[in-house]
């Protein structure tokens, strides 16, 4: 079977059991990244019924902003429901910039609490499709957000956290009581961009420029690289880490935390990068 049909009856699979468990629609988890631009094809595609929802993650590319918007206008104009979630943390609205002084540490590879906080909340008590694939776990983390919540291995489940080697196709999360979708799990890079190069898929113009993940700025999952490529084009985002890490020094300070070699934010911006051996 070919990995377009075994992905639309991935998606019809999933669409059913939406409307019998749900009684709603498959929800199209859609980040404005190439994965989920061939997601939302094959949903088209496939002839099932779903909506489209976006979630905010308030440090992506302005780029990726608008090739959201553009995405949606498309929709919209036939007929297909799409919604942008914008973050909450303990009820009240947040962003990346709130949210690192709240949880008094930077985001890094180990401790990613902005996915969980930033993009992960939507979908609950719904079937969702994601565009996770296999074949960038490489060079992300093999642990999922959700893995701690259970003490004994075999009650884990991971979840829409990131690309990991360990998902499968169809997915349940207890705790958010959602069931999970990743009809092209197991495509690689290249038939990614056969399928939109075949299927003329517009696609956020930021690849077009030589970006290979479009996630949030400074994403720590990133590569070091990137990371100040990204940062030297979007000085502004730099910016505000700095003054998110000042302020999170203020408030571990006020907690009598140990803020270790840190002066200031720029302090913890160069250790955050990486920048402060050698
Ligand atoms: S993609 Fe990266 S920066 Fe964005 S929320 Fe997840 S871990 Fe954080």
């Amino acid at each position: 079977m070919d990995k377009e049909k075994a992905a639309i009856e991935r998606l019809q699979i999933g669409a059913e059991a939406a409307e019998t468990y749900y009684n709603a629609p498959l929800i199209v988890c859609y980040s404005g990244g190439k994965d989920s631009d061939v997601l939302l094809q094959l949903a088209l595609n496939s002839g099932i019924r779903f909506e489209v929802l976006h979630t905010h993650t308030t440090a992506d590319a302005p780029e990726t902003v608008y090739h959201v918007t553009e995405t949606f206008r498309r929709l919209e104009e036939h007929g297909i429901k799409c919604a942008r979630e914008y973050p909450t943390y303990k009820g009240n609205p947040t962003s990346m910039w709130q949210l690192i002084p709240q949880k008094k540490l930077p985001p890094t590879r180990l401790m990613r609490y902005c996915c969980d906080v930033l993009k992960e909340q939507g979908g609950k008590n719904r079937a969702i499709a994601t565009g996770v694939r296999w074949n960038e776990s490489s060079a992300r983390s093999k642990r999922g957000i959700y893995e701690d919540a259970a003490h004994k291995p075999e009650n884990r489940i991971v979840i829409n956290n990131d690309n990991d080697e360990k998902r499968r196709w169809f997915e349940r999360c207890e705790i958010q009581a959602k069931t999970v979708i990743n009809p092209i799990i197991d495509w690689t890079d290249a038939e990614v961009w056969d399928y939109i190069a075949d299927n003329k898929i517009p696609c956020n113009p930021l690849y077009c420029e030589g970006f290979k993940r479009v996630g949030c700025i400074g994403c720590p999952l990133a590569n070091k690289h990137n990371r100040q490529i990204e940062f030297q084009r979007y000085p502004k985002y730099r910016q505000m880490y700095i003054h998110a890490f000042d302020r999170m020094l203020k408030v571990r300070e006020t907690e009598g935390k140990d803020n270790r070699t840190w002066n200031d934010g720029y302090d913890v911006f160069r250790w955050w990068m990486g920048e402060d051996k050698g």
